[in-house]
């Protein structure tokens, strides 16, 4: 029996295209989840929420609260590749007081929803606050003191 050569073409062309996709496709998986964990922006968000797990997301190899990962992961699957640092205030920086004291400053502009107790998100840009009288500790919290604050519906309501 004859060899097919052309089949034999096309089988190893589709083969070789094959192992080129899943090449490119494993190194985005790597490059998007090395981004991941120091916190880096995403090149291709929607991509990198696919291959990352939102627990997977860190600051330099720190933990981030699960809340806040959740928060980024979405924000990706949405399309916006934001790194870490978007979300934080930068270090020695005073969080502006929460909407709705005294001396609420240009934040009221924010559409803040609850996203999990002690956590509110903007749906307009996806940044997120943190409740200072749900979430009392964040002053001594490296990360908790860098991050914007609003005050919870909970809280909003006079309780
Ligand atoms: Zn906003
Ligand atoms: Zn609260």
């Amino acid at each position: 029996m004859p060899r097919d050569h052309a089949a034999e073409c096309r089988a190893w062309n589709a083969d070789h295209d094959h192992q080129v996709m899943a090449g490119n496709a494993s190194f985005m998986a790597f490059s998007a989840r090395m981004r991941a964990v120091n916190g880096n922006g995403q090149l291709f968000p929607q991509q990198a929420a696919k291959y990352v797990t939102p627990d997977a997301i860190g600051l330099m190899g720190h933990r981030l609260p699960l809340a806040l990962q959740t928060i980024i992961h979405t924000a990706w699957s949405h399309g916006v590749g934001w790194g870490v640092e978007h979300w934080l205030i930068p270090p020695g920086a005073t969080p502006p007081p929460p909407d709705g004291s005294l001396f609420a400053d240009g934040l009221s502009h924010h559409d803040w929803r609850d996203f999990a107790s002690g956590w509110l998100v903007c749906d307009g840009c996806w940044l997120a606050a943190i409740c200072p009288l749900c979430q009392l500790d964040w002053v001594d919290h490296p990360l908790l003191s860098r991050l914007l604050q609003a005050l919870c519906t909970h809280h909003q309501g006079g309780a």
